[in-house]
């Protein structure tokens, strides 16, 4: 019997992860929740599953206390965005499992959080659907092995559109990803390929690999959740329904596979798969994510957290969509990078980017909205 905490219980990943836990009652228990705003929910989630220790709101004690108690045997992070940071950090030093969906504390501090992993021993399990991919395909074999990553995406809800219509993207139409049902954060990212530029971010810090041998590639079946491909020319593939309980059961269970009555996928509906190049001039978000991939230093948490500014300045109707990347760009270029951070640098870095987007954003009088 595994004992777990799910920090974030309240959003997307942590409602499926208390799904997966629900239908697995003699392998796994929940013993600690944590949410932030929605207490509704967080107090039905406690009725129903009664755990030890709860945590909601801004209380970063509480959930230290989450991340460092005996019951607990692994920690699930599902925190959106920077405010995983320290939990991911806690957990580590606790010698805690961890199952990690949130892949802005990667994008941030990886070196600093691997190397921390590593001192003590740690596993850190993805839960990103195309992280979980690659892990799976991995397993076992020797990292010096591989020649490639293939990460796959979607594409989105925007693959293809003519750039001059992107102008007019409301939040609706970028909040309706044609695969899969997320928080609203990751759906934007989804929509601008962001988020595939941080997942290239989180798979070089997760499996040791460089950027140069990560290769985006669209597939818009989404039924290849990305593909490793070997020195011999092999290529390994993980695929499934798109569904996010089965990477999360899969992070919870390692190293185990227990069964699952979640849906396969019916490979003669689907038909043919397709594969195509991301469209670089119509997505700029791709491009600055992976400028900040190979910059490295303190500019992906600078790229992070102007691109967190400028998803939040979309959401409130204060920037057009096609104005992300140019708040990202304009924070970028102006930050002075450090190239070997300490985790007060990152935070530094954070906190830095945030004012600029901030000043940024109030400055400019072109903005289309
Ligand atoms: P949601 O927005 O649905 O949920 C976020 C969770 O974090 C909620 O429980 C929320 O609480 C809590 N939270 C938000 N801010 C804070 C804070 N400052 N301190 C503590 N808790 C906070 O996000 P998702 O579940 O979609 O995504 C979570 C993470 O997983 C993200 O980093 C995302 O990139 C990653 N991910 C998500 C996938 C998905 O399919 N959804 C796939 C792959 C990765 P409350 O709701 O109570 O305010
Ligand atoms: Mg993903």
């Amino acid at each position: 019997m595994k004992r777990i905490a799910i920090l974030g219980s309240t959003g997307s990943i942590g409602t499926n992860a208390l799904e997966v836990i629900k239908s697995h009652p003699d392998e796994f228990r929940v013993t600690a929740l944590s949410g932030y705003s929605n207490v509704r929910l967080l107090d039905r989630q406690v009725r129903a599953f009664r755990p030890q220790l709860v945590s909601s709101g801004d209380d970063p004690a509480a959930l230290r206390r989450i991340c460092t108690d005996r019951r607990v045997d692994h920690v699930l992070i599902a925190i959106s965005g920077a405010a995983a940071l320290d939990p991911l950090l806690w957990a580590i030093d606790a010698g805690k499992e961890i199952s990690l969906a949130n892949k802005e504390s990667l994008v941030m501090a990886g070196p600093l959080v691997m190397a921390r992993a590593e001192s003590r021993g740690v596993k850190i399990i993805p839960i990103d659907s195309e992280q979980s991919a690659i892990w799976q395909c991995l397993d076992k074999q020797d990292r010096k092995a591989v020649k490639r990553i293939y990460l796959t995406a979607s594409g989105g809800p925007f693959r293809g559109m003519p750039p001059a219509r992107m102008r007019d993207i409301s939040v609706p139409d970028a909040l309706k990803h044609p695969r899969w049902k997320m928080g609203t954060k990751i759906t934007i990212d989804s929509a601008t390929l962001m988020n595939k530029g941080l997942e290239v971010i989180e798979a070089m810090h997760l499996f040791g690999v460089p950027c140069a041998r990560i290769k985006i590639i669209v597939h818009p079946e989404s039924v290849i959740h990305s593909m490793v491909e070997f020195i011999d020319g092999s290529v390994m593939a993980q695929l499934s329904a798109t569904d996010m309980r089965i990477p999360i059961q899969y992070a919870l269970s390692y190293p185990v596979r227990i069964p699952s009555s979640l849906s396969s996928v019916d490979f003669v509906k689907t038909g043919a798969l397709h594969f195509e190049e991301p469209d670089m001039d119509a997505f700029p978000c791709l491009g600055l994510a992976l400028r900040a991939a190979r910059t490295g230093g303190t500019m992906p948490a600078v790229m992070n957290a102007a691109n967190d500014a400028a998803v939040e300045a979309f959401c409130g109707r204060r920037i057009a969509f096609v104005e992300i990347p140019v708040v990202i760009r304009r924070v970028m270029e102006a930050h002075r990078v450090k190239a070997r951070p300490d985790l007060d640098d990152i935070r530094g870095a954070d906190a830095w980017a945030r004012k600029k987007a901030s000043q940024t954003l109030g400055k400019a009088k072109t903005w289309i909205c």
